[in-house]
């Protein structure tokens, strides 16, 4: 009742407000989110973006939402509500930039906290031994290698698009195409401030708290709010050699990809991607990249053919493009690509680092950004890729796709298995990302009923044919799916849900837990 009465207020208070409550209007409010003093403010009205994220298909509106200007803030709000205890069914969201695909950052008639609004500190790049930048939890990356540049220094491991926070990458693992180098973002964490489901504000690293570290690191945002990290950097390159080969061969393909994350590594970023039946493929690309035959590249017809498109970088410094262009052609000697299919491009690190948004910017320009995203992330074992590109790309997707199909491999042994992440058995896998979109209202092969089903389809085989896959970025209905998810770290997720969370209050969207009322 005392739930009832707290929304039926925050309703009435929303319908006869005008404009955003500034702090002296919400400390009238009955409990739970009365409070003495914020130096942000709560928010009950205009709350409709809270309720939408990039996947746009699920919308929960939130009672509340949090723009803190401290990690008080923070810490008060979740005091609130936690010591409200069972009596009250709400619960509460960080929310970093809004890019989940199935809900995760949402709360239904909870708070949500709306944390790129966090900016008690100022980025800061301490340069030592172990060099590292402190950072809030709701800073976006591309802000911290702009500002990292002026330094010359810049994290180490990233995701293919900037536009998203540091607290939403740390929650779940941030993996691109540095991560068989050095791991995925979550291993590239010196240490971390959280505010755990209780409202307390904790520092933890590896040493010290080390199991609320490693709980929140890829956990999903089930055990804290990441407020303030440290992330380690390193001296950053002036340019990028910006390469892509063409196969059609797939096992041929892999071997090369798995020959460049080897030990004798040579370049920094490996990732790919596969092509199916695309028109003027080449032709898009000539924009960016140079072929290294233009006469025979440009007879080259991709329509009807399923090919994989291998991709790398190289990081270099302008007075050392003389070894480095005969150093690449070494390494490319070494590869079975179809041979005139070397495409070249020069960029800038920050080109080259920030090229998922000039898509974007593209994609936006013709209305096709802000749709409906079912994505789809798989990890796969090394010993499965075959079998699942056999059936996947030769049957299932055997005529198009709705969007990119990445692919590439990792290897486990560089990560840490102590997070909350839960990745395949196996040292090696591949990420396989099928990034689709929908095309708004399309009941045809573009829509997205067509996607989920293909999706359903990709995700039985992987069952039936017990691939050992796991998702990324994972989307489960049921507690008994989170389990199989999980499998043996369930319980250690489970303990430590019940230490830091012990109301279920944080992250609801992710349906792992539920509060108990
Ligand atoms: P949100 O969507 O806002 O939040 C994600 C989850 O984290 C929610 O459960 C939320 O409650 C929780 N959360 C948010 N902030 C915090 C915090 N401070 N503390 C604790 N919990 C928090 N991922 C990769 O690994 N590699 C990629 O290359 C990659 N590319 C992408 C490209 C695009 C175009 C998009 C849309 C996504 C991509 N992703 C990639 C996925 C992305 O990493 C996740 O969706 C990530 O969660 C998005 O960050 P966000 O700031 O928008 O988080």
């Amino acid at each position: 009742t005392l739930l009832l009465t707290t929304n039926l207020y925050i309703n009435n208070y929303c319908s006869n407000t005008p404009s955003v409550s500034p702090q002296s209007e919400f400390s009238i409010l009955p409990l739970p989110l009365n409070s003495p003093s914020l130096d942000g403010h709560l928010c009950f009205e205009n709350t409709h973006h809270a309720a939408n994220d990039f996947g746009n298909r699920y919308h929960f509106l939130p009672a509340a939402v949090l723009y803190p200007k401290s990690v008080r803030d923070i810490s008060s709000i979740v005091k609130k509500v936690y010591e409200m205890g069972t009596t009250s069914a709400l619960t509460i969201a960080a929310r970093g930039h809004g890019h989940s695909l199935e809900g995760q950052a949402q709360a239904s008639q909870g708070v949500v906290i709306n944390m790129e609004s966090l900016q008690e500190h100022k980025m800061f790049f301490h340069i030592g031994e172990l060099p590292y930048v402190d950072v809030s939890g709701g800073e976006l990356w591309i802000n911290i290698l702009q500002e990292g540049l002026k330094h010359g220094l810049a994290p180490k491991s990233w995701t293919d698009y900037l536009h998203l926070t540091v607290g939403g990458t740390l929650s779940n693992a941030g993996i691109s195409g540095q991560a068989f180098r050095h791991g995925p973002q979550i291993n590239n964490v010196y240490e971390l401030e959280v505010v755990t489901g209780t409202g307390d504000i904790v520092t933890c690293t590896k040493k010290h708290n080390a199991d609320l570290f490693y709980s929140v690191l890829g956990g999903l945002g089930q055990f804290g709010i990441i407020t303030r990290a440290k992330i380690f950097i390193e001296q950053t390159p002036r340019r990028v050699k910006w390469i892509r080969l063409l196969y059609s061969d797939f096992s041929t393909f892999c071997k090369d990809q798995e020959h460049l994350i080897s030990s004798e590594n040579y370049f920094e970023y490996v990732e790919g991607f596969v092509i199916i039946n695309r028109t003027g493929l080449l032709n898009n690309w000539r924009s960016t990249f140079s072929p290294q035959d233009p006469l025979q590249a440009s007879q080259f017809h991709s329509e009807g053919k399923t090919l994989y498109c291998l991709e790398i970088a190289k990081y270099f410094n302008p007075e050392e493009i003389g070894t480095i262009n005969q150093r690449i052609d070494g390494f490319l000697k070494e590869l079975k690509y179809i041979r005139f299919t070397l495409f070249i491009s020069d960029v800038s690190y920050v080109e080259f680092l920030d090229r998922v948004h000039v898509s974007e910017m593209k994609l936006r320009e013709i209305g096709m950004w802000e749709v409906p995203h079912p994505w789809l992330n798989l990890l796969i074992p090394k010993s499965s890729i075959n079998e699942f590109a056999q059936e996947v790309f030769g049957n299932i997707l055997a005529d198009t796709s709705n969007g990119p199909v990445l692919i590439y491999p990792v290897d486990k042994s560089r990560w840490d298995n102590e997070t909350s992440m839960v990745t395949p058995q196996e040292d090696l896998f591949y990420l396989v990302a099928f990034l689709s979109s929908a095309v708004p209202h399309s009941t045809g092969s573009d829509g997205l009923e067509h996607i989920l089903t293909q999706n359903r389809r990709i995700l039985d085989f992987c069952d039936s044919a017990r691939l050992g896959v796991k998702q990324y970025l994972p989307h489960y209905n049921t507690q008994e799916e989170w389990k199989a998810h999980f499998g043996t770290k369930w319980e250690i997720f489970k303990r430590r849900k019940y230490t830091y969370d012990p109301l279920a209050l944080l992250s609801p969207g992710q349906k792992i837990f539920q509060k108990e009322i």
